[in-house]
């Protein structure tokens, strides 16, 4: 079955590449980076590992006009494009093997408007800086669970965290956003201009262009609770946790991981290797305010409860995971409204974890609900507004050698969870263009199809989760 994977090897000729580079060269000076440049390799990395993908260089812009100018040159000189903020990607789309890395890092400004309640942020940005510039006013925006990952990448595919059943999907924050186009024009995208493009960002991935600004929502958030708690891996335990947090008021957000109890120093020893159930759990608002929510899942008889009030940016700095070989992800949507899967199906996920032989295998699951749902599917490219439950079935390697079968592994545990189909672009490795079309509803997939057609006709952004023209 053919996959996605974007890398493609150049065929221009060295001098022609030289030639081609040159205006980027003039440009950007040691900011455009071609191997075998000292620093080269550390700055083409991302996150997770995979097999050798070799970008001919790797652009470190600063201006929206410098990002207009590797824009040009890799559509002039015909070089597959790979557009990175947080370097993130499951999919490893911040690489383009023999393509040109357009790396958004250095574009980190972050401007908090309290007054207007409104974060504006260059389209480099990430989760975990962008929180402790807002947190600083007492404000928020809701990203993922992670502060390294970047929130343009996040919120073009959706954004699924810790504020989602309160204040919605990281793209249902998204006020405007500044556009530069595949023919060079640089756009403004919001609910007055170009509301075309503004709906696609909101969910249809890096498919129309390159975001050199966004405009999010800021909400009043001075203190949370919350953090990591974990219970031993028992059926009925999993089941109970899963109803709790699908019937929760929508101040509480998270997420579980079924998994094999890393040998962290707060859990105790007995537990290390063993399955586990772990979650990472978000209140919006003050400990007396949690006690009540939070007591039926200590009722449970935790292994480690780490969850205490802290203000809201601590809830990323609880230590990032590492990234190891991204073996598979397969993403999918589980029942609707308010329901969670049950007990069978929890003895299902952790039989399927204790039989992973290699590696991470995890089965993550994040309740939906609340906020998320009360957005028309029609109002953004996101649409899984019914969903009860995104769940991702993960394999992450050690080496590539583990590759082989943790992918094995990921198959059949999704298949056994029924988690494959309708998928979340944010969460796919390893997919094929049929998974990336299955994530969106047919009338979501066409109407992507026609603004991509009106703003990318020549499929210039490819490195994604692609939605062919
Ligand atoms: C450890 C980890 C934790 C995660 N946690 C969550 C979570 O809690 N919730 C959630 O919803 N997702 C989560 N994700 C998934 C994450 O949202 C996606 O992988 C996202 O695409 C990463 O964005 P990035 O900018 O870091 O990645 P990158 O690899 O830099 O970018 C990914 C893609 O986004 C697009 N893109 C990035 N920047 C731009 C730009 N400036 N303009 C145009 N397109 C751009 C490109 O198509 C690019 O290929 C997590 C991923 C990891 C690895």
């Amino acid at each position: 079955m053919a996959t996605q994977d974007t890398s493609t090897s150049t065929q221009l000729s060295p001098e022609a590449l030289e030639g081609a580079l040159a205006p980027l060269t003039a440009a950007l000076g040691d900011r455009l980076l071609t191997p075998p440049a000292d620093g080269f390799a550390e700055t083409a990395a991302v996150f997770l590992g995979g097999p050798e993908r070799i970008p001919v260089a790797v652009a470190r812009v600063r201006t929206t006009d410098e990002v207009a100018a590797v824009v040009a040159v890799a559509r002039d000189a015909n070089l597959p494009l790979a557009v990175r903020s947080g370097g993130h990607s499951f999919a490893r789309h911040g690489l383009a093997d023999g393509g040109l890395v357009l790396d958004m890092r250095l574009m980190d400004g972050i401007e908090i408007d309290a007054d207007a309640g409104v974060g504006h942020a260059q389209g480099g940005v990430l989760a975990g800086t962008y929180s402790t510039a807002a947190g600083e006013h007492g404000l928020a925006t809701g990203f993922g669970d992670t502060g390294t990952v970047g929130i343009t990448g996040l919120a073009l595919g959706g954004g699924i965290g810790y504020l989602s059943r309160l204040h919605g999907l990281t793209a249902d924050n998204l006020l405007g956003a500044e556009v530069v186009l595949a023919d060079g024009r640089v756009v403004q995208a919001n609910a007055d201009e170009n509301p075309d493009l503004f709906w696609a960002l909101r969910g249809g991935g890096g498919n129309f262009g390159v975001v050199t600004r966004l405009d999010l929502r800021l909400r009043e958030l001075p203190v949370v609770t919350g953090g990591m708690v974990a219970w031993p891996a028992e059926p009925g335990t999993l089941a109970t946790v899963l109803a709790t947090l699908a019937e929760a008021p929508e101040k509480l957000s998270g997420m579980v991981n079924v998994m094999t109890a890393p040998p962290l120093p707060m859990l105790p020893a007995e537990v290390h290797g063993k399955p586990i159930v772990m979650a990472l759990v978000c209140f919006a608002g003050p400990a007396s305010e949690a006690e009540a929510v939070f007591a039926p899942l200590r009722a449970l008889g935790t292994v480690f409860d780490g969850v205490s009030e802290i203000p809201y940016p601590e809830m990323f700095v609880a230590g990032g995971p590492e990234g190891g070989a991204s073996a598979d992800a397969r993403p999918g949507f589980l029942g609707e409204g308010v329901w969670a899967p049950d007990e069978a199906w929890a003895a299902a996920a952790i039989e399927a974890v204790s039989s992973a032989q290699h590696g991470l295998a995890v089965v993550n699951l994040r309740p939906m609900g609340g906020a998320i749902a009360g957005v028309d599917p029609a109002a953004t490219a996101f649409a899984h507004r019914d969903a009860a439950w995104m769940v991702t079935v993960q394999g992450m390697a050690l080496g590539l050698d583990g590759v082989p079968a943790l992918r094995e592994w990921v198959a059949s545990t999704s298949g056994t969870l029924g988690v494959a189909g309708r998928g979340y672009v944010n969460f796919m490795a390893n997919a094929t263009p049929q998974d990336v079309s299955d994530a969106y509803p047919e009338a979501t997939l066409a109407r992507l199809r026609e603004v991509k057609r009106a703003y990318d006709p020549t499929n210039l952004f490819a490195a994604n989760h692609n939605v062919a023209p």
